[in-house]
């Protein structure tokens, strides 16, 4: 008899979405983790009092996204969260909230009035794109940038580029920012993409989990039913069984025998544990890229941050997006003070600590105010995704050459972003496994 149904390797969002999604349906499952907590980069942890998350985090998709379609047909305890405000675009000392529709475009003065006619022109030659045969997919955003744009409009485009799909703008597809079939009315035209990762004033598709993002972690755990899961941490999967298709895996410390094995760690990592993998499809594996992110976590004496919603800052050298998670739970901080969170996408190529450096003065530089309150100093270095989405980068697919191996997470799957992105690649995979057509579903 095999010891499990199903194996899970990592315990991170999609491991633990789909190991409950697997038990509700009635199999035995175990999770095997390398590291000594779950929740991979979507938890939460104390420094100093302050309860920081893996990285700032707007939990999208709310209303109708993957994410609650999960929550909808397997969680006993579903998290709450907190509607997450108005993205606020800030150059300096001013700052004023996204511009979302063609009027409010029309009087963003962070931007020339020029550049934002010519994004506009942009925006309808780019919907006339649609109608042609040109592949979208391989146009970066600074092609069809006009050359004489000012360098703070540039800086606009690229801050987007950097935040939505990992690259700078020479790298980042123009499809991604387009969407034709999911913008609201209100909304400039087509830019629907944009507006999935984005908000509106007082929508509530986007939230932040009361409690942190430990609290959607620690929600999965309690709906977990009983006797169905085991979760083995400290254990790190080093081979996977296969033999006609996959039958069991190889840890550290022992080995176990299962029926299905869902592998939610780096794609490109799977030929490290899978022998006699199909060289077309590793090499694809292989084109995968991710980038690296910086968070930079200021436990903060007084409230710095009055607006409910978050910052881009578009003119601090790195781009910062800033979150003050405190505003929207202030448990997330002792009483009186303030969490911030201020992430950074990092270079290629870099040193670690004059980029913490370069970072911390990046802050202190665009709000003075705030070097004269720091309570608390927490960095992370972390990799937001495991695919990112620039021109020429890879994917992978849940579906994978072996039988009964499947991989989940952000790199097995296109659509959306972050938690989103992981949960669809849940979904997906459960499809499959009921025998569900292997098709791409646009939501
Ligand atoms: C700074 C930052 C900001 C972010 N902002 C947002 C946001 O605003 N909105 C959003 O939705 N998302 C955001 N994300 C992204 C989101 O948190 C992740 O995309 C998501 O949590 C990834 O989940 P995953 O399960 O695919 O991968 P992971 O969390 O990486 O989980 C994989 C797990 O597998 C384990 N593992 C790997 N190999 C093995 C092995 N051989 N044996 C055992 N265990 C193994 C790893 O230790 C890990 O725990 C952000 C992330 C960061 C870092």
């Amino acid at each position: 008899m095999k010891d499990y149904d199903v194996v899970v390797i990592g315990g991170g969002i999609s491991g633990l979405l789909s190991a409950l999604a697997l038990s509700k349906e009635g199999k035995n499952v175990l999770i095997l983790e390398k590291d000594e907590y779950v929740g991979g980069v979507c938890r939460s942890y104390l420094v100093d009092g302050y309860l920081v998350d893996t990285g700032p985090h707007a939990i999208t998709r709310l209303e109708t996204g993957p994410l609650k379609e999960l929550m909808d047909r397997y969680f006993d305890v579903t998290p709450k969260f907190i509607p997450f405000g108005i993205y606020y675009v800030r150059v300096g000392k001013k700052i004023r909230p996204f511009p979302w529709t063609i009027k409010n475009w029309l009087t963003f003065d962070l931007l020339p009035t020029k550049d934002r006619l010519l994004l506009l022109k942009l925006l309808f030659d780019t919907l006339y794109m649609l109608n042609t045969d040109k592949d979208l997919s391989m146009v970066p955003l600074s092609d069809i940038l006009p050359s004489d744009s000012s360098v703070i409009t540039k800086k606009f485009l690229d801050w987007l580029s950097y935040f939505m799909v990992g690259t700078p703008m020479e790298e980042a597809p123009i499809s991604r920012f387009i969407d034709n079939r999911s913008h609201k009315p209100s909304s400039i035209p087509y830019v629907g993409g944009l507006y999935n990762l984005l908000i509106t004033e007082g929508s509530a598709d986007q939230g932040y989990p009361v409690g942190g993002l430990q609290s959607i972690v620690d929600s999965i755990l309690k709906s977990f039913p009983k006797n169905r899961v085991d979760i083995k941490t400290n254990e790190e999967v080093l081979k996977i069984r296969c033999n006609g298709g996959a039958e069991g895996v190889i840890t550290r410390k022992d080995s176990y025998d299962c029926d299905t094995v869902l592998y939610s760690g780096f794609a490109s990592d799977l030929s490290n544990l899978v022998d006699d993998l199909p060289r077309e499809y590793t090499k694809n594996l292989k084109t995968i890229k991710t980038v690296n992110s910086l968070t930079i976590w200021l436990g903060l004496t007084k409230k710095v941050f009055k607006n409910h919603g978050s910052e881009m800052w578009i003119d601090s050298d790195p781009y910062a997006w800033v979150v003050p998670t405190s505003n929207y739970d202030p448990k997330v901080a002792p009483k009186g003070k303030q969490l911030v969170g201020f992430a950074f996408i990092l270079p290629e190529k870099y040193d670690l600590e004059e980029m913490k450096k370069k970072a911390l003065s990046a802050i202190f530089d665009t709000i003075p105010e705030i070097e004269k309150c720091v309570d608390m100093i927490h960095y992370q270095e972390l990799i937001p995704e495991k695919a990112s989405w620039g021109i020429n980068s890879g994917f992978g697919n849940v579906k994978t050459p072996i039988k009964n191996l499947y991989t989940i997470g952000t790199d097995s799957e296109k659509r959306s972003a972050g938690v989103s992105r992981a949960a669809y690649s849940v979904l997906r995979c459960l499809e499959i496994m009921k025998g569900g057509s292997n098709r791409e579903k646009r939501r």
